[in-house]
């Protein structure tokens, strides 16, 4: 066993990706819950999802991998290696997206995994560790909050008997889900052994394509914290109350998204705030706004500055609040730490794609990712390919197949490398 695996990283220098494969099974695929204007709606654990998963165990069985979903309905297919002491590398992302999704977020970094799997299957290629791709369940949130709950479990950031409690609009629950597809498998959520853990995905923002880069070498995700604000003042006639006797909620609401916007321009290029929804009542264009709620997202790549940001908005929020003389309230709820990711994992790629003489530079993830739960647990490390004008979670979501395949040779090249590397003894 040992001596072949010296002979290997030779033998198996040359093995490509089927790029036709590959570009094929991302149109092939797109059919499961595609939509009218070229992308896709396929909803964790929906019939659409159920189908795009039954074809995936299909492909692994004609690859011959041994398919095994475990209790979150993450699906995995194994290619043995030759030392089956050695725990597997593993590369993946997820196959559901948003309700006008596109056809390459997390889809992009499965199928690439399956094609590499083709690539070592057809060059008959012999690795020492066992090479896998996982799908995780329902890591877009949309249909159940909050996103990337399955790899959360699996890395034990979250409690599996809080997650199959959860329901959808419907009120049906993971849990109920998964049984109705099928897809509540035997194997308990975590126990899957994980060397190290590889994830291909289109970056879901402007900067490569901007910089004309190839490759986007992830070194981490940005730190992340979300907040709910309410503010009540008090709704009143739009004719008759004076401008300076109003409680007017919506007044503190804009101020509030202006200071927000202030407060990360001030804090650096990489710092961002984000006022994505709001609702304000009673809703009434002759009425003055009497409460309204929104929500508030602040991200950087360093967590003392979130820190910073959220304290600045505390501080001069209260102020406006006096101001407008309306009561507020600030609840923080969601909080996702900045992760960085494996050095040795992130010099392996950044190491292949310049000797793949691919165009790269260091990037740090703006999104959240099923890699930045496995972090936690195993040696992670991510890969970006550009996207048209950085759009994602769109159905005009597009990547070039030229860096569509680009990248899923450097994940094969990467995952090679790392099989010759790891574990060495
Ligand atoms: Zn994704």
């Amino acid at each position: 066993m040992t001596k072949n695996a010296t002979t290997m990283p030779e033998e198996n220098k040359e093995i490509h990706i089927d790029a036709a494969s590959l570009l094929t099974d991302l149109s092939e695929t797109a059919r499961f819950g595609g939509t009218q204007k070229g992308g896709i709606c396929r909803l964790a654990l929906s019939k659409e999802d159920k189908q795009v998963r039954d074809w995936l165990s299909r492909e692994g069985e004609k690859l011959l991998c041994t398919v095994s979903i475990d209790s979150m309905g993450n699906q995995f297919l194994r290619y043995p290696g030759l030392d089956d002491s050695l725990p597997p590398l593993v590369m993946g992302s997820h196959l559901d997206t948003q309700p006008t999704g596109g056809k390459y977020d997390g889809i992009y970094g499965v199928l690439a995994g399956l094609a590499v799997i083709r690539a070592l299957r057809a060059n008959e290629c012999k690795t020492r560790h066992a090479i896998e791709v996982v799908n995780w369940t329902n890591e877009e949130g949309a249909r159940f909050s909050p996103a990337m709950i399955s790899s959360g479990v699996f890395s034990g950031v979250f409690d599996q008997q809080a997650a199959y409690k959860i329901c959808d609009r419907n009120n049906v629950s993971i849990k109920d889900a998964l049984e109705e597809t099928g897809y509540l498998g035997p194997i308990p959520c975590g126990q899957h052994p994980v060397r190290a853990y590889f994830e291909l995905h289109i970056e879901q923002g402007p900067v490569l394509e901007n910089e004309k880069k190839t490759i986007g070498v992830v070194t981490g995700v940005q730190g992340m914290r979300r907040y709910i604000i309410s503010i009540r003042g008090q709704a009143a006639h739009a004719g008759t109350t004076p401008m300076a006797l109003r409680r007017d909620a919506m007044l503190t609401a804009a101020h509030l998204t202006v200071l927000a916007t202030d407060i990360a321009r001030k804090h650096g290029d990489e710092a961002k705030a984000t006022v994505g929804e709001i609702t304000a009542l009673p809703g009434s264009s002759n009425v003055v706004c009497g409460d309204v709620t929104m929500t508030l997202d602040l991200r950087h790549p360093d967590d003392k500055i979130v820190e910073s940001m959220e304290a600045a908005f505390h501080q001069q929020a209260a102020s406006v609040s006096e101001i407008t003389k309306t009561q507020m309230q600030i609840e923080r709820t969601w909080n996702s730490p900045s992760v960085q990711f494996d050095e040795e994992c992130v010099s392996l790629v950044r190491n292949c794609a310049e000797e793949m003489q691919l165009t790269h530079r260091d990037i740090i993830s703006g999104a959240g990712h099923d890699a930045a739960y496995l972090a936690r647990i195993c040696p992670t490390a991510m890969i970006f390919i550009p996207c048209r004008d950085g759009l994602s979670h769109n159905e005009a979501e597009h990547a070039e197949p030229e860096d569509i395949v680009a990248g899923a040779n450097l994940l094969l090249e990467t995952i090679l490398k790392a099989d010759a590397c790891f574990d060495l003894t």
